[in-house]
């Protein structure tokens, strides 16, 4: 994901821009893993394979954002949590 994306992107159960950008890994230029974070709601969106997975609640993928916060829990900040 480059970061001009986040001039794009807004959480998706409350629209609210810009997102906080949390980077665990980067490369070339773009982030290949690494957190959106809404400080509206304080939910996050994980950033995998360097693609922003903007779900609503409803649509999220337990087991993703389970397995994102056990890789990357050490280079995030504590306010990015599984709800
Ligand atoms: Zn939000």
């Amino acid at each position: 994901m480059r970061r001009q994306m986040l001039d794009v992107l807004a959480c998706p159960e409350d629209r609210h821009a810009p997102l906080e950008l949390h980077v665990c890994s980067e490369s070339g230029g773009e982030v290949e893993e690494g957190a959106l974070y809404c400080t509206k709601c304080s939910r996050f969106y994980p950033i995998v394979e360097g693609i922003p997975v903007m779900l609503p609640d409803g649509l999220r993928d337990a087991e993703l954002d389970s397995g994102f916060l056990a890789r990357n829990r050490a280079s995030l900040p504590d306010k990015i949590r599984a709800r």
